[in-house]
């Protein structure tokens, strides 16, 4: 679809990032698995933004709540009833679309053509035939465009339906007492029905946040992109309860450090971009999505939504159950504001959105010259704070009691930092593969080492080696991954 995610998906492959899964099944559609460095990355990525929203911020405290719930909690959340997107099959190829994808792709379509003013219109009339539910109309514009199926290139298409995004299984043995649950679409309802238990045992005063980091469910109907659109997924949301009146203080608080804290994990503000919600959901009073630029245009990693009372509202009408909390704070009249309930500004992104947003932004080639020949190296260019590997530990040769002296320094930094061992192939082919997976660091054992205890670091960026003593390595290594 595109020729840089193309490479960027085969490398994810190649180096053990990410894989299709149940691949020797020919994979599932729209499910993944991380491979060994992946896995490495995803986790630094989510234990940075566990850090920095539980550790930095005295009043956000985590939680990890249960996959299932209720299935009371989706009715109240709003789910049942409205968690839907407009499906459209083709009767010749029997293939299923999202009515609005289709439009889009021919708005773009347009856009690509310098056709502006005809992508705009289409996008807005789309907008409100959505708005208004009328089905009907979706078709009808689909009909009007033209729009063929990709497969069949035919435009026999069957009506709009709606088509709810949850996942139902059965809980219980029998059938007459087993219950109909949902896997959880987001993490943030855990979080709301907790609320009273987080902040009576916490002992904490409004305004605070509860962080959450875990699996949700989608039955997406078009999976496309490779990791940007899962149907398993994992979500990193804070939801942060405040005083009613003050929530777009907050609500602007949060986009910015949100936003900077993407900039602080190295990628540069001009690949990112505010996305003001032109339609809000039903529970949000002002949403703004965080974009970042993807080889396919700029897409959503983050949103950022003041959600109201809406959640805790619903969640006290269908429990039953007070959800209030008692303000104690003096007002202006000089009395406590007293019972209410909070207002929620939420933050939610998406933890594979983050990692495919980290390795398009990594992925680097570049033109070197070695000698008279020059060739194109490829490498990860991630800040050393994410890199699945922090040094690899290289002896020059295999011989001469250099790998028994490496293993000495491998053993002093495999405490501290995700350390490697690495004595096959030549050193410079040792090197090419730490800049495959974006090791910032590459530290040789030579003969010198042997006489005077130093060693060479090389520089991922720049190639560039200096020679320090080993006693060094360590707070070196730490001043570059712990910032
Ligand atoms: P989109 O419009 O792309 O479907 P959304 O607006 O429905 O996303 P939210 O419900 O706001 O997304 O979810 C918050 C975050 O969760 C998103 O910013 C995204 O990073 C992530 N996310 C949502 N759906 C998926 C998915 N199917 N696969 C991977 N990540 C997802």
């Amino acid at each position: 679809e595109n020729a840089q995610l193309k490479d960027i998906i085969s490398h994810a492959k190649e180096y053990g990032f990410i894989f299709p899964s149940s691949e020797i099944y020919d994979g599932l559609q729209a499910v993944y698995d991380y491979g060994q460095m992946g896995v490495e990355l995803k986790n630094n990525i989510k234990s940075l933004w566990w850090k920095c929203m539980t550790q930095l911020n005295q009043n956000v405290v985590g939680l990890d709540a249960a996959i299932f719930m209720h299935p009371l909690t989706w009715k109240a959340s709003g789910h049942i009833d409205s968690f839907n997107d407009p499906m459209i099959d083709n009767k010749d190829s029997k293939k299923r679309y999202r009515a609005d994808v289709l439009l889009e792709d021919k708005a773009a379509q347009y856009e690509a053509d310098g056709h502006f003013d005809k992508a705009k219109d289409l996008l807005v009339e789309m907008g409100r035939l959505l708005g208004a539910e009328d089905l009907d109309g979706v078709r009808e514009l689909i009909v009007q465009e033209g729009i063929k199926c990709p497969v069949s290139g035919t435009a026999n298409w069957t009506e709009v339906r709606q088509f709810n995004l949850m996942f139902s299984t059965q809980v219980g043995s029998v059938a007459e007492e087993s219950q109909t649950i949902y896997l959880r679409p987001e993490t943030a309802q855990g979080i709301f029905v907790n609320f009273l238990n987080v902040q009576k045992t916490g002992r904490m005063k409004v305004p605070f946040g509860i962080a959450q980091i875990g699996k949700a469910f989608r039955n997406e109907i078009v999976a496309r992109q490779f990791i940007f659109r899962m149907r398993e997924f994992e979500q990193m949301e804070m939801q942060f309860f405040v005083r009613p009146g003050t929530e777009m203080e907050w609500y602007n608080q949060w986009k910015e450090t949100r936003k900077k804290w993407h900039e602080a994990m190295g990628i540069p503000s001009d690949k990112l971009r505010f996305h003001d919600h032109d339609k809000l959901a039903h529970y949000a009073n002002a949403a703004v999505d965080i974009e970042f630029q993807f080889p396919f245009g700029f897409k959503e990693v983050e949103g950022i939504h003041s959600r109201t009372d809406f959640d805790l509202s619903q969640h006290q009408e269908l429990s039953r159950k007070k959800l209030q909390y008692f303000d104690n704070d003096l007002n202006e009249d000089g009395k406590p504001y007293g019972n209410y309930i909070p207002y929620v500004i939420e933050t939610s992104a998406g933890a594979d959105r983050l990692f495919l947003m980290t390795l398009c932004n990594a992925y680097q080639e570049e033109e070197i010259t070695e000698g008279d020949a020059t060739k194109t190296r490829t490498f990860l260019k991630l800040h050393p704070s994410l890199a699945p590997v922090k040094a690899a530990i290289l002896p020059l040769t295999k011989k001469d009691g250099l790998p028994e002296k490496a293993t000495e320094v491998f053993n002093a930094l495999k405490y501290d930092f995700n350390t490697i061992y690495e004595e096959r192939d030549s050193i410079g082919k040792r090197y090419t593969r730490q800049d495959l997976i974006g090791t910032p660091f590459c530290i040789a054992i030579d003969h010198q080492t042997l006489e005077d205890d130093t060693v060479t670091v090389r520089d991922r960026d720049s190639r560039e080696q200096v020679r320090m003593p080993i006693s060094e390595l360590n707070s070196y290594i730490d001043k570059a991954v712990n910032f």
